[in-house]
């Protein structure tokens, strides 16, 4: 007999082996490849594939180890996101999965005597929906859509509830632990010692002591990050989505570039299961699903204990003289602080200065490899201060002397977290600069000051036990956290994330700014929202909308159909990188040519990327358009497609588009 498998880390679907055992497709065996042996995945049995010397399987290791629904849907992904069934097992199968292992279990945890809260109106009706569909046994998605602090990880609990009753499983997938605490201790508070979680930060050993662990069916609830889709569960019965809408569920390195929620419900639909995807800020494609019937929606009305939403204040930076911290802002973080109530500031850029420039000859630090302004990073504890590039972490010595004119007044241009906070500090009169000290008045929440270990937990914890009063950080703090005494949130610059050159840049400010003012108020005192921005008019449907989802969904729609973006077509983005420049644009225009053939797309570019060059390779890319319901197949020629000397990205429904 002949079988082909499908082996991890190759840029092939499959290779095919003569083998005397009765091999089934899910059957975990070792093969010869080249000079080496690996660990290989069967497909197909008998297959008809015509090979000369072909080799033949060594061993069988374990029968049915992917199980059938399983395999489908990692072969749906292959023919879905273009891309070979090698690199999709490469994704599902963690390093060193394969390997021998020892598990031991955690110790089991006193049951809690944590009370369940009471659903209210649109809670119960929600799982109620849910329940019955559970009960019915059949595949159904449910968007459950509400508004900031209405309760949504309350009906996922009832719904878990019911499925471990029943004897199912549950799969949680969340856009990453740490920065959803509150969400995985809600779990564990309910069902102990039955969930197990998957960090980012498990060692290889712990990780793949927990893939066999969960594939034994030895917990009831998973939850993890995107990459716990690929997961066997044993009679997994719901997959929930918490934070439908975010970009981590978004593969952006590795191909392939998969989304973990489209892949969840591929997922549903194979296993015949229920998928509930949860969200404040509903990516458009989603919130049109429910209205093309593809989805069910589901909607939480009202905040808990109908808590008022925030009151939201728009402040003009045109005319302001001091534009980060201006005077209402300062005025309202006093009051703020003599009710002894807490406050959040959010800036979406890290660092000091985002530009460093000479005011008398125009010269501006940029990276001697993009070519993009360095960004100024003062010293901090365990980092001297440098420019850094945040396109490919470059970094450079701090200059004080200007390189072209040799005047010693260079200016640091714009403000990043690390000014708001040495601002805050001055204005509110603390001189101690130390973050780790937990009775600061202000702690700092980003992506350096959470690289060290352990920190960001200090930072949310002095924070959640009033120690510290000021919450600064960037998108980090928008996540999903629970601090009933915040009844302030200031926003420095709300027009940062509106310059991408992107059709989503208006929904994604949006969403991140919904989701921070979400944070104000979601305790007994009511809260507001400050917004600085310096583009008022310009930006006033985004900024009128915020606590009204419907209203800006329609007018995002209209949009949409206008331009024929998604959800009213597909895109498919290939992007070429190369160190010679003329060649990368002379590959480019060959897969144009190739594509300008197939029958039934719309084709644009070869356009330079947003980011041309990053590092030593420039950028270009291609946007596909094509109907929704388009045959990918006729696209599969581009998984084998070797462009010469540069590489090729295929990115499917991407999220990005520049
Ligand atoms: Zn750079
Ligand atoms: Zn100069």
């Amino acid at each position: 007999m002949k079988v082909d498998v499908a082996i991890p880390k190759t840029k092939l679907d499959f290779f095919t082996y003569s083998t005397k055992d009765d091999l089934e497709p899910g059957d975990l065996v070792v093969v010869p490849i080249r000079n080496a042996t690996k660990f290989g995945i069967v497909i197909n049995k008998d297959s008809q594939r015509e090979i000369a010397g072909i080799k033949s399987v060594h061993e069988l290791v374990e029968k049915n180890f992917i199980p059938h629904k399983l395999l489908k849907l990692y072969k749906w992904m292959a023919d879905y996101y273009l891309s070979p069934l090698g690199e999709v097992l490469k994704l599902a199968l963690p390093t060193k999965i394969l390997k021998k292992f020892e598990f031991t279990r955690r110790p089991e945890r006193a049951p809690s005597t944590v009370k369940a809260p009471v659903p209210n109106h649109y809670q119960s009706i929600a799982i109620k929906t849910i329940t019955e569909a559970l009960q019915a046994g059949e595949y159904a998605t449910f968007l459950l859509y509400g508004i900031t602090g209405s309760g949504k990880t309350e009906v996922y609990l009832r719904c878990v509830e019911k499925v471990i009753n029943q004897g199912g499983r549950a799969l949680v997938l969340v856009p990453e632990i740490s920065q959803t605490p509150l969400l995985f201790e809600r779990f564990e508070e309910r069902f102990h010692s039955e969930v197990a979680t998957i960090h980012s930060t498990l060692s290889d050993k712990e990780r793949r002591q927990a893939w066999y662990a969960i594939k034994e069916g030895r917990y009831r609830v998973v939850i993890g990050p995107r990459s716990t889709i690929f997961i066997p569960i044993p009679d997994l019965k719901i997959i929930i989505v918490d934070e439908e809408h975010d970009q981590s569920y978004k593969e952006h390195t590795r191909m392939p570039h998969y989304n973990a929620r489209d892949v969840a419900v591929a997922r549903s639909k194979f296993e015949n299961i229920v998928a509930v995807l949860g969200s404040a800020t509903p990516q458009i494609e989603s919130y049109h699903n429910t209205e093309t019937g593809k989805y069910q929606l589901l909607d939480l009305k009202e905040r808990i204990d109908a808590r008022p939403l925030p009151k939201i204040e728009i402040i003009d930076l045109k005319d302001e003289p001091r534009p980060y911290i201006t005077p209402v802002m300062q005025s309202q973080i006093e009051q703020t602080l003599k009710n002894d109530e807490q406050v959040i500031i959010f800036l979406n850029r890290r660092g000091f200065a985002p530009s460093l420039m000479c005011p008398h000859c125009g010269f501006t630090a940029k990276c001697p490899f993009c070519k993009l302004p360095l960004v100024y990073h003062k010293s901090e504890k365990d980092e001297s201060a440098s420019l850094s590039c945040h396109i490919c972490s470059h970094k450079s010595p701090v200059r004080t002397v200007c390189p072209k004119c040799g005047r010693a007044t260079l200016l640091y241009r714009g403000a990043g977290t690390q000014r708001i906070e040495e601002l805050l500090r001055k204005i509110f009169h603390e001189t101690e600069l130390a973050l780790d000290k937990e009775d600061s008045l202000v702690v700092r929440l980003d992506r350096d000051s959470a690289r060290r270990k352990g920190h960001m937990q200090t930072i949310l914890k002095a924070f959640e036990q009033g120690k510290a009063k000021i919450l600064l950080g960037t998108q980090l703090v928008t996540k999903g956290f629970d601090f009933h005494d915040v009844t302030l949130v200031g926003i420095v610059n709300a027009d940062i994330t509106l310059h991408l050159p992107d059709f989503r840049s208006g929904e994604r400010t949006f969403q991140v700014l919904t989701q921070v003012a979400g944070r104000s108020g979601r305790g007994e005192k009511p809260g507001r929202v400050l917004i600085q921005t310096y583009h008022p008019e310009q930006y006033s449907t985004i900024f009128d909308q915020l606590q009204n989802y419907a209203s800006f969904y329609t007018q995002e729609l209209e949009l949409r159909k206008q331009l024929g973006f998604p959800p009213f077509s597909r895109l498919i983005l290939l992007r070429l990188r190369g160190e010679n420049e003329k060649n990368v644009w002379q590959e480019a225009e060959k897969i144009y040519d190739i594509l300008k053939k197939i029958h039934g797309l719309r084709l644009f570019g070869p356009n330079r990327s947003f980011y041309y060059k990053v590092r030593k390779n420039y950028r270009v890319f291609i946007i596909i358009k094509v109907s929704k319901n388009y045959p990918h197949r006729r696209f599969k020629f581009l998984t084998v497609y070797k462009p010469r000397k540069c590489d090729i990205e295929i990115d499917v429904d991407p999220l990005e588009v520049f």
